[in-house]
C-alpha cells in the first residue's frame, strides 16, 4: 500500500521525518523532547541486530506520520482519572489539615540558611547477573530501634541497644516469605517448541468463587513519600503505583496522604486547589537549616504535601526530575525534609511507606534521630521499584543530613555500600531500617535475593530476609479499561471483542499502516537496555518477515540509543507494515493498546511491568520474556501447568532471538491459523484481574503486620 503524503503539519514536525527510497538525503529527525529523557541514564547503549533486515517492499510516496502530539512533559491521564468515590474523609475536598495550627514547637534548629557546596554523585551500577550471591554475613541489623535507647540528635556515641521484636511468620498473614512466594519454576516454558494447534484448545468458562466476605479493621494513618506521582510528576512505573496504591487504601477507609517535591516541572494543571500550608518549614542542612514552604493539593482526590526548598541549589526548580549530578543530594535533602515536616507538623502517622532510594533515608532518620524526640509511632514499609538505582555516595552525605557519625553510618550493617569501600548505599539502608521491604512482584523479590539481579544487595536481602516479600502490582481500572477508555474511538469489552477491530483500523489509519488481515505486533516502553532493546529490534523485522505488522512506541533519555531507533525509522521508512513513533505520547499509547492484537516485552529484567497488565485488559496478548513480574503475570498458552482459563499469552526463557523467535512465531501462527484459539485467549487475557483490589489488601496485611511485630 502506499503511504499516503497528507497528514497535518504538526504531526510532520513530532512524528519523523519519513523518507523515499529515491537515494536522497535523509533529513536529520528532530526526536521528540520526551520526560522519560530524565530518567535512568542507561549504561551501555543498545547492540545492533546482527540479522539481516528482510527485503520490504518500499513505495514510492513519502510517508508521512499522522501522529503527532508527542508530548513534552509527561502526559497525564488527567481526562480519564477519576475522582476516587469513597465514603472516606481522604476523597473529600476540604480544609487539609490541622497542620495549619501546628506549632513548630520542639525544634532546637536554629533557621539559618545555609548553602554548601555538595559534593556527591549517584552512581548507576552494572549488572551482575552471574554472581552468586554471598553468604549472608551481616549479623542482624536495626529493626526497630527501642527510642529509650537512642543516643540524642547529634550524638557520636556507638549505640547498639537495639531491639528487635520476634516477628511473626509472614505467612501466617496470608504470605509467606519469598522463597515461598515463588512460584513453580517448572511451570514456566520448557524448551522452546511450536505449538501443536491439532490439539484441541478451549478454554472452558472459569467458575468463579464467591468474594470474601469484607473484614473489619481499623483505619489507619499512611503517609507515602515519594519522588514521583501519576498524574503531576511521572517517569516510570513507579508514578502510576503511587496513584494507583494510594487510592486503594483510601478507599478501604484509611487515612491517606503524599509528600513529594514540588518540582517545577510538575503538571501544576492536575493539582486542584494548591495553596500554601506551612511557611516556614527550617530543614537541618550541614551546620544550618534550608528554609521551605509546604503546600498542599489534591491530585484527583488525593491529598498532597509538596515541599519547597528555598536555596541556591534549586533542588527542584529544574526543567526535569532526574538527571543531575547531585541527584543523590537532592533526594537526601527531600527525605529529611519530608520527616522534618511530619515532626514539626505533629504528625504521628501509623505507617510511612516509602519508594526506592530516593526516600529510603527516611527510615535512617526515624530510627536513628526522630524516635528519640518523640516519633515512636510510625512504622516503615519501603517499596524498591528497581534495583538498578541504589543511590550510592560518599560520606559527605552524613554532614550534609545530620546524621554524622561516619564509623557507624559506613559499617556494613547499616549504609556501608558491599561494593564500595567507603560510600554509602541509601537504598541499603531503607532495607536495613525499614520495618518491611517490598519490591514488585515475588519473582522479582526472588530473583533479587536469590538470582544474582540485586545488584549487590543479595547479602543484605538475605539477611533481613524475614521482612522482604513481592507484592505484583496494579493498573488503575478507571484509566486503563476499554470500556470506558475515552482516548480511544470505539470502547469494548470481552462481550464485544469484535469492536476492538475498530480500534485496529483506527490505528492503522492514523499511523498510515495497509488495512489487510494481518496481526500487529506492538512494543510500548522506554527504550532502556533493561527492556531487551536488542530483541525488540530483532523482533520488528521478525514481525515483518513472518507477514504481520509492527507498531513501536518509545523514546530514551540516551541520544545514541535515540539515534539508533531513528536510524531504524529511516531503513523502514516505506513499510507499510511498520511504524516506529520516538517519543512519549499517553494517547496513542491507549490506540496501541486497544488497537494491536499482541504486546511484546522481551526485558533483560522487568521488576514488574505494567505495560503486559494493561495490554491484558485490552485482550491484546503479552509476548513475554519468563523474568521478574512478567513472570508471575503472564502464563503460556501452550506450555505452562496452569489450567487452561488461567493461560493468558506467550512466554519465552532465554534472552535470545531463538527464544524471541519461538514465543512470537507461535503467537502469530495461532493468530493466522487457529483465530478461535487466538480468540479464547484474549477472553481469558480480559478475565484477569490486575486491579488494585489484590495488591491493596496485601498491603495492608503487611501494614498490620509490622504494626502488630
Ligand atoms: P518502567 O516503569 O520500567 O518504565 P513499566 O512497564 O512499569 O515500565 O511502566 C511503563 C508505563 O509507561 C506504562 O504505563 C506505559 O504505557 C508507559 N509508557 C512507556 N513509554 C511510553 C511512551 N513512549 N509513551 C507513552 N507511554 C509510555
Amino acid at each position: 500500500m502506499a503511504k499516503k503524503t497528507t497528514g497535518n503539519p504538526k504531526s510532520q514536525t513530532t512524528s519523523t521525518a519519513k523518507t523515499k527510497t529515491t537515494g536522497k538525503k535523509t533529513p536529520e529527525p528532530t526526536p521528540t523532547e520526551t520526560v522519560v529523557s530524565a530518567v535512568r541514564p542507561s549504561p551501555h547503549t543498545a547492540q545492533a541486530d546482527a540479522s539481516k533486515p528482510p527485503v520490504i517492499k518500499k513505495t514510492a510516496a513519502r510517508k508521512v506520520s499522522r501522529v503527532s502530539d508527542s508530548k513534552t512533559s509527561p502526559a497525564g491521564m488527567a481526562e480519564t482519572a477519576v475522582q476516587a468515590t469513597t465514603p472516606t474523609a481522604v476523597e473529600t475536598q476540604g480544609e487539609p489539615s490541622s497542620l495549619l495550627e501546628t506549632p513548630d514547637a520542639g525544634s532546637s534548629l536554629q533557621p539559618v540558611q545555609v548553602v554548601t557546596e555538595v559534593q556527591a554523585q549517584s552512581v548507576t551500577i552494572e549488572p551482575e547477573p552471574e554472581q552468586a550471591p554471598e553468604p549472608a554475613p551481616e549479623p542482624t541489623a536495626p529493626f526497630i530501634v527501642d527510642a529509650a535507647d537512642r543516643p540524642a540528635v547529634g550524638a557520636e556515641s556507638e549505640s547498639e541497644h537495639i531491639t528487635k521484636p520476634e516477628p511473626r511468620p509472614f505467612s501466617e498473614l496470608g504470605h509467606a516469605p519469598t522463597h515461598e512466594l515463588m512460584p513453580a519454576f517448572d511451570s514456566t516454558p520448557g524448551p522452546e517448541s511450536h505449538a501443536e494447534h491439532d490439539e484441541p484448545w478451549h478454554a472452558t468458562e472459569p467458575q468463579w468463587e464467591p468474594a470474601a466476605p469484607p473484614v473489619w479493621r481499623p483505619s489507619l494513618f499512611i503517609v507515602h513519600i515519594t519522588p514521583e506521582l501519576a498524574t503531576v510528576a511521572k517517569v516510570g512505573g513507579l508514578a502510576d503505583v503511587v496513584f494507583g496504591l494510594t487510592r486503594e487504601l483510601a478507599i478501604r477507609g484509611n487515612h491517606v496522604e503524599i509528600i513529594l517535591p514540588k518540582y517545577a516541572s510538575m503538571r501544576y494543571d492536575q493539582i486542584y486547589d494548591l495553596q500554601e500550608v506551612y511557611r516556614d518549614l527550617w530543614v537541618p542542612w550541614y551546620e544550618g537549616a534550608i528554609h521551605c514552604t509546604v503546600f498542599f493539593g489534591f491530585v484527583h482526590g488525593r491529598k498532597c504535601f509538596f515541599i519547597e526548598p528555598h536555596s541556591q541549589d534549586n533542588f527542584f526548580n529544574r526543567h526535569s526530575i532526574y538527571g543531575f549530578h547531585d541527584d543523590v543530594m537532592r533526594y537526601a535533602f527531600f527525605s529529611r525534609a519530608a520527616i522534618e515536616f511530619l515532626w514539626k507538623a505533629g504528625k504521628h502517622p501509623d505507617i510511612i511507606h516509602c519508594h526506592d532510594w530516593q526516600t529510603a533515608l527516611v527510615p535512617v532518620h526515624l530510627f536513628e534521630q526522630y524516635q528519640a524526640l518523640g516519633m515512636t509511632h510510625p512504622r516503615v514499609c519501603t517499596t524498591i521499584h528497581n534495583f538498578a538505582h541504589q543511590g550510592i555516595t560518599g560520606a559527605e552525605l552524613l554532614r550534609a543530613t545530620g546524621l554524622h557519625r561516619p564509623e557507624h553510618f559506613l559499617s556494613h550493617t547499616r549504609l556501608g555500600d558491599p561494593r564500595h569501600p567507603n560510600a554509602l548505599n541509601l537504598l541499603k539502608g531503607g532495607i536495613v531500617y525499614s520495618n518491611f521491604v517490598t519490591t514488585v512482584s515475588p519473582r522479582y523479590a526472588f530473583e533479587t535475593k536469590d538470582q544474582g539481579q540485586g545488584f549487590g544487595l543479595e547479602p543484605v536481602l538475605h539477611t533481613h530476609h524475614i521482612k522482604y516479600g513481592g507484592v505484583v502490582n496494579g493498573i488503575d481500572y478507571d484509566v486503563w479499561n476499554p470500556e470506558i477508555d475515552h482516548h480511544i474511538p470505539v470502547r469494548y469489552g470481552i462481550d464485544s471483542l469484535d469492536r476492538k477491530y475498530d480500534n485496529k483500523r483506527a490505528l492503522r489509519h492514523r499511523l498510515m499502516l495497509a488495512d489487510n488481515e494481518k496481526a500487529i505486533v506492538a512494543f510500548i516502553g522506554r527504550l532502556d537496555p533493561q527492556k531487551g532493546l536488542e530483541l525488540v529490534r530483532h523482533a520488528i523485522f521478525n514481525t515483518l518477515e513472518r507477514g504481520a505488522q509492527f507498531v513501536l512506541l518509545g523514546s530514551s533519555p540516551d541520544d545514541r540509543i535515540n539515534a539508533d531507533f531513528w536510524g531504524l525509522k529511516r531503513m523502514l521508512n516505506d513499510s507499510p507494515d511498520c511504524h516506529l513513533e520516538i517519543g512519549f505520547d499517553e494517547d496513542l499509547s491507549h490506540l496501541i493498546y486497544a488497537g494491536a492484537d499482541m504486546m511484546l516485552v522481551p526485558s533483560r529484567f522487568e521488576p514488574c511491568g505494567l505495560t503486559q497488565l494493561i495490554s491484558l485488559r485490552y485482550g491484546t496478548i503479552p509476548v513475554v520474556r519468563a523474568v521478574g513480574g512478567l513472570a508471575d503475570t503472564v502464563f503460556d498458552k501452550d506450555h505452562s501447568n496452569r489450567p487452561l482459563h488461567e493461560r493468558n499469552g506467550y512466554v519465552f526463557n532465554d534472552y535470545d532471538n531463538r527464544g524471541l523467535e519461538s514465543a512470537l512465531g507461535r503467537a502469530i501462527d495461532c493468530y493466522n491459523a487457529f483465530p478461535e484459539h487466538f480468540r479464547e485467549l484474549m477472553k481469558n487475557a480480559m478475565r484477569c484481574d490486575y486491579s488494585w483490589n489484590r495488591p491493596g489488601q496485601d498491603y495492608l496485611n503487611i501494614y498490620d503486620y509490622i504494626r502488630d511485630a
